[in-house]
Parts: C-alpha cells; sequence; structure tokens
C-alpha cells in the first residue's frame, strides 16, 4: 500500500533538512505519515517554518520531491525502502560514518572548501544565518559555539568554538605578521 507515501515523503523531508531523525516506518506509509506529521506538529512555529523553507527550497532546486529525498542522507532513502534501517548503523565505522555526513552535506549545506573543524575534516556550510542558529540552538556546548559568515564564501555561515576563533585570530594576525602564511 503506498497511501500516505506522498504525505510521508513530504514530511520526512522537511523534518530531515532540520536534522529532526525520523520516528522509524512500521507498518503502512498512512501510519508513517501519521507518525511523522505527529513529529511536526510537536516542533515549534519556528522550526516547523524553518523546515518547510528548506524543504521547498529543496524541491525546487531539485526539480521534484523524489529526487530532493534522492540527495538527502542514506538513511532516509533506507527509511523509505525499509522498516529498520537504524540498527546497522551503528556498526559503521567513523570514516564511513563521516563519509555518509558529507553526502548528506552536498544537499545544501556543502563542506567549505577552506574552513577546517577541529579534526581536519571541511566544516559545514549553512546557506542562511537563521538555519545556522537553529542548529546551533540544538547544541549541547552552544555556550561555547558562535555563528558567524564564512569569510571566503559570503552568504555561507558556519558554527565555530569561541576559543578556536581567537586562536584563528592569531594565526591570521601572526601570518600576517610573516607576510600571508596562513592556516
Ligand atoms: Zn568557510
Amino acid at each position: 500500500m503506498t497511501k500516505g507515501r506522498p504525505r510521508a515523503r513530504r514530511l520526512a523531508l522537511y523534518l530531515t533538512c532540520i536534522e529532526i531523525p525520523l520516528a522509524p516506518m512500521a507498518g503502512t506509509y498512512k501510519k508513517w505519515a501519521a507518525d511523522l506529521q505527529a513529529q511536526y506538529n510537536a516542533l515549534d512555529v519556528g522550526q516547523r517554518k524553518l523546515a518547510r523553507q528548506v524543504g521547498r527550497r529543496l524541491i525546487k532546486r531539485a526539480g521534484s520531491i523524489a529526487i530532493a529525498l534522492a540527495s538527502l542522507p542514506d538513511p532516509v532513502v533506507q527509511l523509505i525502502q525499509t522498516d529498520s534501517p537504524l540498527g546497522a548503523t551503528r556498526t559503521r565505522s567513523r570514516q564511513r560514518q563521516f563519509d555518509e555526513l558529507r553526502q548528506r552535506w552536498s544537499a545544501l549545506t556543502p563542506p567549505c572548501p577552506s574552513c577546517r573543524m577541529r579534526n581536519g575534516f571541511p566544516k559545514r556550510s549553512w546557506p542562511t544565518r537563521e538555519w545556522a542558529y537553529e542548529v546551533w540552538g540544538r547544541q549541547h556546548d552552544r555556550d561555547a559555539l558562535r555563528v558567524y559568515e564564512c569569510p571566503v564564501q559570503p552568504g555561507f555561515w558556519h558554527l565555530g568554538h569561541f576559543r578556536m576563533a581567537v586562536l584563528a585570530h592569531v594565526t591570521t594576525a601572526l601570518g600576517a605578521l610573516f607576510d600571508g602564511v596562513q592556516e
């Protein structure tokens, strides 16, 4: 039975856009659509608005909701095809997890070509300040984090730790002292 599938798809896309883990699919699409709707209804107004905004933008950019969904992380695609994909996720290696993370970023939040995280991997870029703030608001260590515009990609926003930001400043200043040596 595919009744409820279009609604489930749209809601899955919206929720995934703001990184809400989806309720597992159990039973019919109709049942899943109802579960996702309940998750969506439980969000606050601002989150719902952002999810719709980002989801619609993604659909528009992709040309169809099916293509938009296909550009999202593996788990969502799996959720649409199988019943319980999450068990397998835990056994994956870190590298594999990061590869998947990067795949997931490519939709609207690409890795920065310049800025790096502490582990050396590229930083994630958010295309709007509101979206970056929304993600910031859900970080457990948000007191140590700030949202800032990427210095090399205007219009994209990063999350960064305060201390690292200070270090970056110092590095930049030192770089200037040493005639443009940076990073
Ligand atoms: Zn950057």
